[in-house]
């Protein structure tokens, strides 16, 4: 039987140290990993940047000033530990440096920190060092582009590592909001009853970010909001609330209910979706003079299955919108009789999950307003309030995920079926041409999405 330290990952390699995703989130995770003391293996950092050692520690050091958590004590021991090798990744030479890097090492985990066109050709080059045989690769978002190449990634992959040994970063569900979804429903029985169809009227999830593509026009060129974020952070989300109870918290078993639920959901239709472009993005750096992104998506959603039949998931997501926030709002239906009249009953039953930028887990309801008459107001229960940063004990996700796959934990990683399942619902509406409506930066997006929830009583304000 193996024991969990014969399991844990015994050296780290992170391809794409010089990168901007190491710089942002990579080295603080390095840092607060080592803080705990969670991290006390040799750490390779690859780049081909035609660095010195010295040149990625004073990166480093610039990176967790920027992110406000520089600490003497644990950057001397990052310091210790961290190795590098600049290098190009199509080189064997370079494997062989960072095997002799590795000393005594025999189960890495290699993080590919690098853009996606890369993961086959450092696979393949891991594999014909002997790099493969034992070890964890996590891979970073987006995989692939649509089912297709995610199929063929898939493949590539699983040519030189076992599905067990990959770990695809879905960063969201790192997030300790989102991890609570999950908990918050299937840890409380009175919920559980009335998630279905008999009493939700409709689910909408919000993703919005009141800033644009910040300088990275040339990456969301390639990607647009459906791929950023749809196919993925918000298709998690979709299955965390709809999926059925998992038999444990065994990572299989959570992953086997996210796909189920997957695959229930009907494949999308440019009938339930509607795009938009925001004024001013053609103008961005890096963007096509002509270019039809979409800065913005609705989509109306269906999962066919017995528990939500009929019931719509109205997803939407943009950049420069009215506000940044990520909330989640399961509306139950009227009681079947109008007993008070006062205050209408539209809106007044809810469940909210506010993932960012605070956390709230609320429950909207109506109560009576002190006074003779049989007048109520909506009234807000509110079961977890606080800002997302700060709280003893929470853990930014970067550090939770590279935490979790050091030790073979996969919970919260992506697996093969359920990323496939998630690319077949988008599939159909991302190759076919669509209609694309401008919006101003600060709205709420293009006026013609209302039309997805009209028949349900608008868009759920946000707080
Ligand atoms: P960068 O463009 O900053 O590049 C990362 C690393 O890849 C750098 O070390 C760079 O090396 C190397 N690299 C770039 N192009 C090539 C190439 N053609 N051949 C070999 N090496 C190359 O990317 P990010 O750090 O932004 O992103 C890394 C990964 O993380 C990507 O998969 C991205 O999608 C994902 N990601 C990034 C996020 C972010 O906010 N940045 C957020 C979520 C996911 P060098 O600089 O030495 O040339």
């Amino acid at each position: 039987m193996t024991t969990e330290a014969q399991s844990r990952s015994d050296a780290l390699v992170f391809f794409g140290a010089s990168g901007d995703l190491a710089y942002k989130k990579i080295f603080p995770a390095l840092d607060a990993l080592i803080r705990r003391g969670k991290l006390e293996v040799p750490i390779v950092g690859v780049a081909k940047s035609g660095w010195t050692r010295e040149q990625l520690l004073a990166r480093a050091k610039d990176s967790l000033i920027a992110n406000k958590c520089f600490n003497e004590v644990s950057f001397q021991k990052l310091s210790a530990q961290l190795r590098y090798v600049d290098s190009d990744y199509h080189e064997s030479a370079t494997f062989d440096r960072i095997r002799s890097e590795l000393g005594a090492a025999a189960r890495p985990l290699h993080y590919l920190a690098i853009p996606p066109s890369m993961f086959p050709t450092v696979a393949s080059r891991l594999h014909e060092a002997g790099l493969a045989a034992n070890a964890r690769v996590v891979v970073e978002k987006p995989f692939g582009r649509d089912l297709a190449s995610a199929r063929v990634l898939n493949e590539t992959l699983h040519q030189f590592f076992p599905e067990e040994a990959i770990f695809r970063i879905d960063h969201y569900l790192g997030k300790e909001t989102v991890q609570n979804i999950l908990y918050f429903r299937f840890a409380n029985a009175f919920l559980e009853p009335i998630l279905n169809r008999q009493y939700v009227e409709n689910v909408q999830i919000t993703m919005a970010e009141s800033f644009g593509v910040r300088g990275r026009g040339k990456f969301y060129e390639e990607t647009g909001v459906i791929r950023d974020v749809i196919q993925n952070h918000l298709l998690q989300i979709v299955s965390y609330l709809a999926m059925e109870a998992p038999s444990s918290t065994y990572a299989e078993a959570i992953r086997d209910e996210q796909s189920k639920v997957l695959r229930t959901v009907r494949p999308m239709s440019v009938e339930n979706m509607v795009r938009g472009q925001f004024n001013g993005y053609l103008k961005e750096p890096g963007v096509a003079s002509d270019s039809h992104v979409a800065t913005y998506a609705a989509l109306r959603m269906f999962v066919d299955s017995w528990r939500w039949e009929g019931v719509p998931f109205i997803v939407r997501a943009g950049k420069s919108l009215a506000a940044t926030c990520t909330e989640v709002m399961v509306e139950f239906k009227n009681p079947p009789q109008v007993v008070f009249k006062e205050p209408a009953p539209s809106m007044g039953n809810y469940l909210r999950f506010r993932l960012s930028p605070d956390v709230v887990i609320a429950l909207g309801a109506r109560a009576k307003q002190p006074g003779e008459k049989m007048f109520g107001s909506p009234v807000e229960l509110s079961v977890v309030e606080e800002p997302e940063q700060g709280t003893a004990g929470r853990m930014e996700a970067y550090e939770r995920l590279l935490g979790d796959a050091m030790a073979g934990d996969a919970t919260l990683f992506a697996r093969q079926d359920v990323v496939e399942a998630a690319w077949a619902i988008v599939d159909p509406v991302i190759h076919g041409p669509s209609p694309m409506f401008s919006y101003e930066p600060g709205t709420w997006g293009p006026k013609e999405a209302d039309r997805l929830v009209a028949d349900v009583g608008g868009w759920n304000p946000l707080l």
